[in-house]
C-alpha cells in the first residue's frame, strides 16, 4: 500500500486524473512485457492467454503496434492452431476474454482504495488535490463507492462541480472566438472535458 501511495501522490503534479495516468503506464508496462513474452514457447501465462482465446480487440491491436512482426506470428500460429483444433468445431464458444483488461481491473481496485485512504487520512493531500486536480467521473463515481466517510464525498462532489463549471467557462469563451485567437487553455478543453467526463480509454463505469 505504501507504494501506492507514494505513486498516487506523485501522480498528482500531472494534470489528468491520477488514477487514469497510473493505470495508462501500468497497460503500457504490461504491453511491453508481452508483446516479448508472447513470441516465446513455454511460457504458462501465454499458453493460458492462449486458451482463453487472447486478448479484446483493442489489446490485440495494441499488440500488435507494439511487437515486431515476426516474432509476433509465432504467438499468431500458436493461437491459429489451438483454435482450429479445440475451438473451430463450437461457435458458441468463440467469445474471447482479455487477461489485460482483467489485471487493468484489479489494478483499478487498488488504486481506487489507496486514493481514498490517502483522501481520508492526508490533510495535506485533500489540500493539493483540491487545488487544481481531479478525477475523472468513472474513477470518481468508484470513490464515492468505497467507505470513504460522507463529509470527504460531499467535498469531491462539490470539488468537481466547481471544475466542471470552470470549463463550462472556458469553452463558452472559446467558442465566440477565431480558432486562432483562442488561448492555449481554451483550445485544450474540449480533449480535456472528454478525458474528464470518461477517463481512461479502458475505464468502465461499473467494476
Ligand atoms: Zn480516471
Ligand atoms: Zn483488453
Amino acid at each position: 500500500m505504501d507504494l501506492n501511495r507514494d505513486l498516487i501522490i506523485k501522480q498528482l503534479s500531472e494534470e489528468c486524473c491520477p488514477i487514469c495516468s497510473l493505470l495508462g503506464k501500468y497497460e503500457f508496462n504490461l504491453m511491453a512485457n508481452l508483446q516479448w513474452d508472447v513470441g516465446e514457447q513455454g511460457n504458462l501465462e501465454v499458453e493460458k492467454i492462449i486458451r482463453e482465446q487472447g486478448f479484446c480487440n483493442y489489446h490485440f491491436h495494441m499488440l500488435f503496434k507494439m511487437s515486431n512482426p515476426q516474432h509476433l506470428s509465432k504467438f499468431l500460429i500458436r493461437y491459429i492452431n489451438d483454435f482450429i483444433r479445440s475451438k473451430l468445431a463450437q461457435p458458441e464458444l468463440w467469445e474471447r476474454k482479455c487477461s489485460v483488461c482483467d489485471l487493468i481491473d484489479n489494478r483499478t481496485q487498488e488504486l481506487i482504495l489507496g486514493f481514498s485512504q490517502i483522501y481520508q487520512s492526508e490533510a495535506m493531500f485533500r489540500e493539493k488535490f483540491q487545488k487544481n486536480r481531479l478525477l475523472c467521473l468513472p474513477h470518481l463515481q468508484q470513490i464515492m463507492a468505497t467507505n470513504i466517510s460522507q463529509n470527504f464525498k460531499d467535498e469531491l462532489l462539490s470539488h468537481h462541480k466547481e471544475v466542471l463549471n470552470v470549463f463550462g467557462t472556458i469553452m463558452s469563451s472559446f467558442v465566440n472566438k477565431r480558432y486562432t485567437e483562442a488561448e492555449g487553455e481554451e483550445r485544450q478543453s474540449p480533449l480535456l472535458v472528454i478525458q474528464l467526463m470518461v477517463g481512461f480509454h479502458g475505464t468502465r463505469w461499473s467494476k
